[in-house]
């Protein structure tokens, strides 16, 4: 394998001799990651059960399904996407014509997270080759063996001047953010975002971060507290709750907690068992570290549901904690794990300005059938993006970007937005001579 700068240097050759740009050969790109992805199918399916726990039900749905669907997507709509786009004139130019070319920026980086490992590297790739780029992909290092599927399989199917793996941890990383690029796609933590941005801003490279931060969920006295429960117990704990957009706390009306925590109980038994430190299809934490940091939120704490773990295997239950207020350890970080503190509420006001107070969420889940008090929310809060009466699914529509606001992050993707993402938009006005 090159160095950074080889394989940075042998990508920009590339580009500038125009391969990548031709709608063909990204059309014919995107048909051999598509075909790489199906022969690699068991192998995806087994990584992800050998780095996190990920049932091959759970790894099919909240990765390769996705990432197929994204790429299905971009197949369809791909020439429409790149077509040249006319746009009126200014009245006092009349022999003007406008127009929007939509064109690649040249050799992209991304750079993947853990938590949906195979999503969250092939995801934007879609992306970056849609548009026409060439890419450098890193994955995380936490989930060695998908990150080896991932180099193996796109080794396969491509030169590495056109789209390439780079396996590593940190100093990967630091490595590639030495290189000029011309596109920056991070997914992670806000903390590496902050480098990540620091280390673009030397090379005035754009970037967009998708990054983190603490999603609020709100139950109101009118929601529907079967489906509230139901679809929090989804949106928590799938992945073990490690997710960017997992709710991270819960904000319930005083009136309806304690069956709202009833309808949670009976919905994680039905769904995981009477013992989910029994069950095989649970996923694990991904590391000790980990593991360790989101121990500590469990010492002492009041678990209204849950509470137990098992280090060895990395395994911490479905857990709701009571007895937290702001200032809670719990609720000074973004938790990233099976854990959800419950505060309640007579007045939700105050609890919407302490949100507003604190970082932008990456998402919001209200549940209530109040149209006032669902445009009130949408109104106050900003957050990047979020559902009513649901979690979650927000982020696996075609037609809704996906991305965070401040520090949950900047820029957007998915659907045709990926394309768009990857694009500069070159804007021409031609006169008569
Ligand atoms: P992370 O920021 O620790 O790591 C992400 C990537 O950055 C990895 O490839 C890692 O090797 C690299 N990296 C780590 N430290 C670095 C450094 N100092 N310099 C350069 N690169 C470095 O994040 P993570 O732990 O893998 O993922 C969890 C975080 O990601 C959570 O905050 C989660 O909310 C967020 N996330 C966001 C989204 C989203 O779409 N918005 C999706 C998934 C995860």
């Amino acid at each position: 394998m090159d160095n950074a700068q080889q394989l940075v240097a042998k990508q920009r050759e590339f580009f500038n001799n125009g391969y990548s740009k031709n709608i063909s050969y990204r059309i014919q790109a995107l048909k051999q990651l598509r075909q790489g992805i199906e022969n690699y199918h068991q192998r995806i399916l087994n990584a992800l059960r050998a780095d996190l726990n990920k049932s091959e039900a759970e790894a099919y749905g909240s990765e390769i399904r996705i990432v197929l669907g994204e790429l299905d997507f971009a197949l369809e709509h791909l020439e429409e996407w790149a077509a040249p786009r006319s746009v009126p004139t200014a009245a006092f130019m009349p022999d003007g014509i406008s127009t929007i070319y939509p064109e690649p920026y040249g050799v992209a980086l991304i750079i993947a997270p853990w938590n949906y490992p195979f999503q969250l590297g092939f995801g934007p790739l879609i992306g970056a080759i849609a548009a026409g780029n060439t890419a450098v992909l890193k994955p995380s290092e936490l989930t060695p063996e998908v990150s080896r599927l991932t180099y193996d399989l796109i080794h396969e199917v491509f030169p590495e001047e056109y789209i390439a793996v780079m396996e590593g941890e940190v100093e990967t990383s630091t490595a590639l953010l030495n290189e000029k690029f011309d596109y920056i796609f991070f997914t992670g933590s806000t903390g590496v975002g902050r480098i990540v941005m620091k280390a673009a801003a030397e090379h005035l490279t754009p970037v967009t971060l998708e990054l983190g931060g603490k999603s609020p969920a709100i139950v109101h006295h009118d929601a529907d507290l079967q489906l509230a429960a139901q679809r929090l117990v989804r949106g928590k704990f799938l992945n073990a709750g490690q997710t960017c957009v997992a709710p991270d706390y819960l904000l319930v009306h005083k009136d309806v907690r304690d069956e709202l925590l009833h309808l949670i109980r009976d919905e994680i038994q039905d769904k995981f068992g009477d013992d989910v430190l029994q069950n095989a299809d649970f996923p694990h934490i991904v590391n000790t570290r980990n593991f360790d940091r989101l121990s500590a939120f469990l010492e002492g704490s009041d678990a209204l549901i849950g509470g137990r773990s098992v280090r060895e295997q990395l395994l911490i239950e479905p857990t709701l904690l009571g007895g937290v207020d702001w200032n809670s350890p719990v609720m000074q970080e973004e938790i990233f794990g099976p854990i959800l503190p419950v505060i309640s509420y007579t007045d939700l006001n105050p609890l919407l300005d302490e949100i507003v107070r604190r970082p932008k969420p990456l998402a919001l889940y209200l549940f209530t059938e109040d149209e006032e008090l669902q445009k009130h929310v949408l109104g106050k809060v900003s957050f990047g993006g979020g559902c009513i009466n649901d979690t979650l699914s927000h982020m696996t529509s075609h037609y809704l970007p996906f991305g965070g606001v401040g520090e949950s992050g900047m820029g957007s993707y998915h659907g045709q937005q990926s394309f768009e993402v990857f694009s500069h938009h070159k804007s021409i006005l031609k006169r008569q001579a």
